[in-house]
């Protein structure tokens, strides 16, 4: 077969695989999609790069060692404690091991399936593995760019007449975040202390965060980094992005309101960024590939491109108090709400001349939809606590409490299939006395 008609294969709805639990239609690691990971189990607590298949994880270091596996590659680039050395091989390469993956697993190949000594040996119950960080991260950037959002937190910070600045229309506004504090779900978050000021005082007071907030948002990670001085052209790229992660931008909005002018967040956001421990590839995601919504005014010319950018991506977020048994799903939404593309994002990140390297994460910023139940934010949930949101189990909510557990979830909708993100947790732990 010719590698398009491969590529269209690891798609094809019909495709099953013999690893049962994949079938399930509402599993989110389908065969269609084959998001890679790190994970160490209890048998072996050396990180390596796998890959979620149903309830399994395919570990791609035995496979490679088995001959099952080409890579590009002389060094075993999955036994390692990151993904980096594996996505600097290059798209052919991810794109290949995909396609690889996709006909092992598939129901009809024997291959693996009828090799009990091996498949012992390369499947790894998901249930007993521990995830890990999937790349190291050189640089962290978090963008703004839904309007939606924008708008909501401008009328509350400044006023509706002004929330939406001129400049928001015309570029994707984006600020330098913190690398060092993104960690993989599952990990707790402690809430922060920094500086509150209280509208009744004149000078501020140093306390424990009061208003502390999730941020719904969906992260890329760079595949093909560009060198200094030479930027990424909007319609390329797509072709730098190796795939998409859930992403927590937990955020202190009383330290946030306090000290964002004229520079913009610091504190804030710098405590904590959770990312879910599977990455999607944009192969996986090509057949959910929607149009963007209609830009007025149009973008200057780089940040220009033909066809379709956006992704059907649904998103949820629950709430769960610590000792309940139930999450509270408090937000509903899309990511094809999102104004600005992760296309239009890059090139307008790179425009200056600004390079970027493997594994750098690029956040969506705030994914809020139109309707006062799809907010991506407790602030916009609660109108900055002024509208409580009701717990199932009794108790209400303005912003979150010592113990809540939160929890992102996404997935696209095929047809039979999904193709998910798992899940992207953390748990709040009191501030620091
Ligand atoms: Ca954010």
């Amino acid at each position: 077969m010719s590698a398009l008609s491969d590529l269209q294969a690891t798609r094809d709805p019909s495709r099953k695989s013999w690893v049962e639990s994949a079938n399930e239609p509402r599993h989110d690691f389908s065969i269609q999609n084959l998001p890679f990971g790190i994970f160490s189990d209890s048998h072996d607590d050396a990180r390596r790069a796998g890959v979620a298949i149903g309830d399994e994880i395919v570990d791609l270091s035995v496979l490679h060692a088995a001959g099952l596996l080409t890579v590009p590659a002389k060094a075993d680039v999955f036994a390692r404690d990151s993904l980096n050395d594996f996505i600097a091989l290059g798209r052919d390469a991810w794109r290949s091991v995909r396609i690889q993956l996709s006909n092992l697993l598939a129901r009809d190949t024997s291959t693996l399936r009828d090799n009990a000594a091996l498949r012992g040996k390369a499947l790894v119950r998901r249930a007993d593995a521990r995830l890990h960080l999937p790349v190291q991260i050189p640089g962290y950037t978090d963008f703004y760019s839904s309007k939606e959002h924008a708008t909501n937190v401008g009328s509350m910070f400044r006023d509706l007449k002004n929330a939406l600045l001129p400049n928001w229309s015309e570029m994707p506004i984006g600020y330098n975040g913190r690398a060092s504090s993104v960690v993989v779900s599952g990990t707790p978050v402690r809430r922060p202390n920094g500086q509150l000021k209280l509208p009744d005082q004149e000078r501020p007071v140093f306390g424990a965060c009061r208003k502390l907030d999730i941020e719904l948002e969906t992260g890329f990670v760079i595949g093909g980094g560009n060198a200094l001085g030479e930027p990424i052209a909007c319609a390329d790229a797509e072709a730098h992005i190796f795939g998409m992660v859930l992403l927590n931008d937990w955020s202190a909005r009383d330290i946030q309101q306090w000290e964002y002018v004229p520079l913009g967040p610091f504190n804030a956001k710098t405590f904590a960024t959770t990312i879910s421990p599977w990455i999607v590839t944009l192969d996986a995601l090509e057949p959910f590939r929607v149009a963007q919504p209609q830009q007025e005014p149009r973008p200057l010319a780089y940040l220009r491109h033909d066809g379709e950018h956006a992704f059907d991506i649904a998103l949820e977020v629950a709430l769960r108090p610590q000792g309940a048994k139930e999450a509270t799903t408090i937000a509903r939404t899309n990511f094809r709400h999102m104004y600005w593309t992760m296309a239009q994002q890059l090139a307008h990140h790179t425009v200056s001349g600004c390079n970027t390297r493997v594994g750098d994460l690029m956040g969506s910023g705030t994914i809020s939809g139109p309707t006062d139940d799809s907010y991506g934010s407790l602030l916009e949930l609660t109108w900055n606590g002024k509208k409580p949101l009701e717990l199932k189990e009794g108790g209400t909510r303005s912003f979150i409490e010592d113990g809540d557990e939160l929890t992102l979830a996404g997935w696209c909708q095929g047809d039979g299939y999904r193709v998910g993100f798992g899940s992207c947790v953390g748990e709040i732990l009191p501030a620091r006395g």
